[in-house]
């Protein structure tokens, strides 16, 4: 069976644009206004030969009222129906308080693995992004643009191989 890997994050980050570029496709709505609310995306993904599923799970986006609930909803389907989590953030931004809620709730399942990725990195200073992002308490990050494919490869190997 193939394994599932899930893509979660607050709104704007850049999940469909990831998605969109594992699977090939362009399924996902990429766009940056907020308050869009889409359906949860299921395509297949391949590292070399080896297939997996890739789960858009950001059908749930929202306002600010919302957002803690529905990014529970969100992480709780990963945790649940996946084999492993990339959890994505924007490095633009640094890690934020709702970056921080969600990594905690992420802690909160030791059995699944849980693949940090700082997204719109390009250009950003590696060194400065390693050190925001460690705050998190979760995995050592690896550092990609969904937009142009850097360190996608990357992430997806270390993904992968101990999946
Ligand atoms: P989602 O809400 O998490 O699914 O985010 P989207 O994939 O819809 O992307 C939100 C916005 O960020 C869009 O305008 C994307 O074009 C942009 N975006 C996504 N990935 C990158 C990236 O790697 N670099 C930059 N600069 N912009 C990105
Ligand atoms: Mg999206």
């Amino acid at each position: 069976p193939k394994p599932i890997i899930s893509i979660v994050g607050r709104p704007n980050v850049g999940k469909s644009t990831l998605y969109n570029r594992l699977t090939r496709s362009r399924d996902a709505i990429v766009d940056d206004r907020p308050g869009v609310t889409r359906d949860r995306m299921v395509g297949v993904g391949r590292v070399g030969a080896l297939p997996y599923w890739v789960v858009d799970t950001g059908g749930i986006e929202s306002d600010d009222e919302e957002i803690h609930s529905l990014m529970r909803e969100q992480v709780d389907f990963a945790l649940h129906d996946s084999d492993a989590v990339i959890f994505i953030v924007d490095g633009r931004d640094g890690a934020t308080p709702v970056d921080f809620d969600i990594a905690k709730l992420l802690r909160q399942s030791p059995k699944i693995s849980v693949y940090l990725a700082v997204n719109k990195a390009e250009g950003l200073d590696r060194a400065m992004i390693a050190a925001d992002f460690y705050q998190l308490g979760l995995d050592q990050p690896t550092i990609i643009s969904g937009k142009n494919g850097d360190g996608v490869v990357r992430l997806m190997n270390r993904v992968l191989e101990e999946t």
